[in-house]
């Protein structure tokens, strides 16, 4: 049987250690391993990898401690928008959604997008639209009110910026979310979600639903979900690279994780880390920031959950 193995980050960012008190790390941690659990549990009863990356990332989004499903970020209208994708490594097939409004779990409707329509990408109204005639319930704002978000909203509302939820200032919930699993078939799938920037307008779309950028999957080499400065990831092709770099440079899974979060987004301007994952159930989560929300688990017996370097 193949090691099965399941890795998920709930966002990569500056925490300043001192700034965290014990009693919220504690939370973040229990958060981190219930989604951990609720992916590791499918895996070991024989489900599919891409059952267990949308059982974790459900689980991140049901908590208000990450920056995803019920704990989104304030847009610049005061509503949250969210992005999410999820990719199938045995297929190829995948499911993107974006600006999507009052959903509880968007990675289950990019998974919807996946199985039950003839695309890969859903945005804006007609996301919504889809939503609808799949029985999605809509949630009301009030779902997704958190104090904290709305005051890093309010810092900053009648300026230009816009902000990742993990820039460097005193409080830090950072945290778009996602996971990567290998099950005992050796098939992998990754999904990612996210509320994107505080403060974003214009329709701002990130790299967690784009397939290649924040998101990717593929037997051959690798299951990618990414975290951090969204349009440079965009722009270095993240996930794709680290897939292309073990495909066409037969490097190691960690050591093509490493090169692009080390080295190639640095270069280009770029901050942030990513879980990846092989068919040999293999893990890396390699990051560039102080810290990233990331656990792992495999049926050989490794386990992690942390938060600092
Ligand atoms: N990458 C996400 C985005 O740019 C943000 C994050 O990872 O926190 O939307």
């Amino acid at each position: 049987m193949n090691t099965f193995s399941i890795a998920i980050h709930g966002g990569a960012g500056t925490l300043v250690k001192g700034m965290m008190t014990s009693e919220l790390e504690a939370q973040y941690k229990l958060a981190l391993k219930s989604a951990l659990d609720a992916g590791y549990l499918v895996l070991e009863n024989g489900g599919t990898s891409i059952d267990a990356v949308e059982k974790a990332v459900i689980s991140l989004e049901n908590s208000y401690l990450f920056n995803a499903g019920k704990g989104a970020v304030f847009t610049a209208e005061e509503t949250h928008e969210m992005d999410a994708s999820i990719m199938d490594g045995k297929t190829l097939n995948a499911g993107a959604v974006s600006l999507i409004t009052g959903i509880k779990n968007p990675v289950s409707l990019s998974r919807d997008v996946m199985e039950k329509s003839e695309h890969v990408f859903l945005a804006g109204q007609g996301a919504m639209q889809f939503a609808k005639i799949n029985d999605y319930t809509i949630e009301d704002e009030t779902y997704f009110y958190d104090e904290l978000r709305h005051n890093q909203w309010l810092e900053i509302k009648d300026t230009d910026s816009f902000q990742l939820d993990h820039a460097k200032k005193k409080d830090s919930k950072f945290g778009t979310v996602g996971a990567v699993a290998c099950d005992k078939d050796g098939n992998v799938a990754a999904a990612t979600s996210t509320g994107g920037m505080t403060n974003k307008k214009f329709g701002r779309v990130g790299d967690s639903p784009m397939i290649g950028a924040g998101n990717y999957a593929n037997n051959k080499t690798c299951a990618i979900s990414c975290t951090g400065s969204g349009e440079f990831f965009i722009k270095g092709v993240v996930a794709y690279d680290v897939a292309c770099l073990i495909e066409h440079k037969e490097m190691s899974l960690a050591a093509a994780a490493n090169e692009v979060i080390n080295k190639r987004i640095i270069e280009i301007g770029g901050d942030g880390g990513l879980i990846a994952i092989d068919a040999k159930g293999n893990i890396s989560m390699p990051f560039n920031t102080e810290g990233m929300y990331r656990a792992c688990k495999s049926s050989n017996g490794e386990e992690e959950i942390s938060i600092y370097k």
